[in-house]
């Protein structure tokens, strides 16, 4: 063989996801895994009745349709309109994917020439900077600064060149918890529209926001709706990480250029789980107001915690995360910290410094997981405490 890489250079350095890294770690240990963001408990019961049913019954067990079965494309549509008040197509502007990470990746793909710049929040989601490297693309961070974490618009303006092709929006915001203000997403929205640019935003915390926070998509707002692919899905708002089922809705051309690159990634996916959740999508308001306060209330109690233990803690307006800064223990390198911790107290994290490319930015900062039952957030929180010493 030649002294050649196999991994291709534009996924050089990509290595393994640090959630890989960080759950292989809390097995090794026995630690209590407050990395990834996966819910302990599962969604709604007549939610997996409703795929055992379709298993049963035959629906979804064979190819279903590219765009998605048509049950939850109307049922995307409804959902979408009971929320935000915006009207879909079911059969043009609306396109199911393996996940929200298909339709990430299937977005970028489909919208991106090699030598195009996308400006995207950083600490970033870590599949996008993997897919803009594998459209060829070039990512350029604006940065979320503590202890606010709010987006600098004059810095955005700043950046914006004659090579941008498109924001990358994430609201709620993973790992931060911010939560996009009307008066940010106007005036993104202004420069978009300026600079005629697409948007792709990922809101699949939508529906977890917390206190005065409110969620808005920024295709409602003027001049949005035909430049912006929103991308969900249903595994946070339903806690079913596994299944896999997230959708875009967006203009019809948008929607036939990302179906262009999706239909070549998994063709389809998850056909009785799309059944499914077209269920879940139709559940009362009760669920997901009560689903909303049982995580703000996790949220409190393990920011409670980690206060104690000596925390610097950003409290999150909205998703399943807390970022800390362990800077107030005397640490400088989250990675560091995050490495050690399973030893030092049976506790696994992530270093968000892995998701900046302004490491100074991250250097310290460490993000826990909420969505766990609160007698593992009690736990986790008690054997933190052990950092006082
Ligand atoms: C979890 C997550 C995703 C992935 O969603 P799937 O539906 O599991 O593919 C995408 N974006 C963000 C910000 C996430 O936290």
């Amino acid at each position: 063989m030649s002294n050649r890489p196999l991994l291709n250079r534009r996924l050089a350095g990509m290595g393994t996801t640090i959630f890989a890294e960080m759950s292989a770690l809390a097995t090794a240990t026995g630690s209590i895994n407050l990395g990834q963001g996966f819910p302990d408990t599962d969604g709604p019961e007549e939610v997996r009745e409703a795929a055992v049913r379709a298993l049963r019954e035959g629906r979804g067990n064979q190819y279903p349709p590219g765009p998605g079965v048509p049950e939850l494309r109307q049922a995307i549509v409804e959902h979408q309109q009971r929320f935000y008040g915006l009207g879909y197509d079911p059969d043009t502007e609306v396109l199911v994917t393996a996940g929200a990470t298909e339709a990430i990746a299937a977005s970028l793909l489909a919208l991106l020439e090699p030598g195009d710049e996308v400006i995207a929040f950083e600490p970033f989601y870590d599949s996008y900077a993997a897919c803009i490297a594998m459209a060829g693309a070039t990512r350029v961070p604006l940065t979320l600064r503590a202890p606010d974490f709010r987006p600098d618009l004059d810095e955005l303006s700043a950046l914006i060149t004659p090579r941008t092709r498109l924001l990358l929006l994430n609201t709620p915001h993973n790992p931060t918890g911010t939560v996009l203000t009307a008066d940010e997403l106007s005036a993104i929205a202004a420069l978009a529209v300026e600079h005629d640019l697409l948007v792709v935003t990922d809101e699949v915390y939508e529906h977890l926001v917390f206190g005065a926070s409110v969620h808005r998509p920024i295709a409602a707002l003027p001049g949005m709706r035909e430049r912006t692919v929103s991308i969900s899905s249903a595994g946070k708002t339903f806690s079913f990480t596994g299944w896999k089922v997230g959708w875009v809705t967006a203009a019809p051309e948008l929607v036939a250029a990302v179906r262009t690159a999706k239909q070549y990634l998994t063709y389809v996916s998850a056909g009785p789980f799309q059944y499914a959740v077209a269920e879940a999508l139709r559940l009362p308001d009760t669920y997901f107001a009560t689903f909303r306060s049982e995580l703000e209330r996790k949220r409190d109690l393990l920011d409670a915690g980690l206060r104690t233990a000596g925390f610097e803690v950003y409290e999150p307006q909205g998703t399943y995360f807390i970022t800390t800064d362990v800077a107030s223990f005397g640490e400088k390198d989250a990675y560091a910290f995050c490495r050690a911790l399973p030893e030092r107290c049976g506790v696994v994290a992530i270093p968000n410094s892995v998701f900046y490319d302004d490491k100074e930015a991250g250097r310290s900062q460490v993000r826990f997981t909420f969505c766990k039952q609160d007698s593992v957030l009690e736990d986790a929180a008690e054997r933190l405490q052990r950092l006082r010493a």
